[in-house]
């Protein structure tokens, strides 16, 4: 891993849990594990989207699908965001973080630009868990907000950060689309909220622990002491 270098889920995992963090990315403790159903779901649907977007034959794809999978898919071709304009697809982004040497990284679904309201979207394909209640200081949205808003240059385009907005888009039979916005002062804000939290990685030593709700999900429970 390169150490200067911090995904969305890197941060969110110190926030919730340091020793999770620990075990994850400083001791690099990792094991193969089995998909699950929606996750296996939720790839297909993923790649579908990849490849319609781009103007890829699909229907072969389609033709020995799980019907779960085709269901699904009908939901998708509904979806109004289709109709506006992709721009980019499964974008992976590398931006710097301020003026720092600090850089993040991550991959949006989709990026688009809906020209009625003169807006630029970052899509988030959801098939599983359910969306976040309110999304108003939602670390993950915050996350690809500065980063996107960051990464204009390297897609030849330029807007400002009241022109951004995050998309969460439950793919599943209730379609449901959650979305918030973006401001120059939160873009202060959250730069400076993820300089603190990479600094107090960088500077931590002691990887305390933060039992709560998270453990039934922690895969180091066992290990955790
Ligand atoms: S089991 Fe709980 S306290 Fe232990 S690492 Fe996982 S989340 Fe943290």
């Amino acid at each position: 891993m390169n150490e200067n270098i911090y995904s969305q889920h890197q941060l969110s995992m110190w926030k919730d849990c340091p020793k999770r963090y620990y075990f994850q990315y400083i001791k690099n403790i990792n094991w193969l594990e089995p998909l699950s159903e929606s996750n296996i779901i939720g790839n297909n649907l993923h790649n579908l989207m990849y490849y319609y977007l781009n103007d890829h034959k699909i229907d072969h794809l389609l033709k020995d699908a799980d019907p779960k999978i085709i269901e699904l898919w009908q939901t998708c071709l509904n979806l109004e965001m289709l109709s506006k304009q992709p721009l980019a697809t499964e974008y992976k982004f590398l931006t710097r973080l301020a003026d720092t040497n600090y850089w993040l990284q991550g991959r949006v679904d989709a990026f688009f630009y809906d020209k009625a309201k003169n807006k630029y979207i970052i899509a988030d394909w959801k098939t599983g868990k359910s969306l976040p209640k309110n999304l108003d200081n939602n670390f993950q949205c915050l996350f690809y907000l500065y980063s996107m808003h960051k990464s204009q240059k390297y897609l030849n385009l330029s807007f400002a950060e009241e022109d951004l907005e995050f998309q969460f888009i439950k793919i599943s039979d209730n379609t449901e689309i959650k979305s918030l916005s973006f401001s120059k002062e939160q873009s202060v804000e959250y730069e400076q909220t993820m300089l603190n939290v990479i600094n107090n990685i960088v500077n931590t030593y002691d990887f305390v622990r933060n039992p709560g709700q998270k453990c039934k999900s922690c895969k180091f429970e066992a290990i955790c002491g």
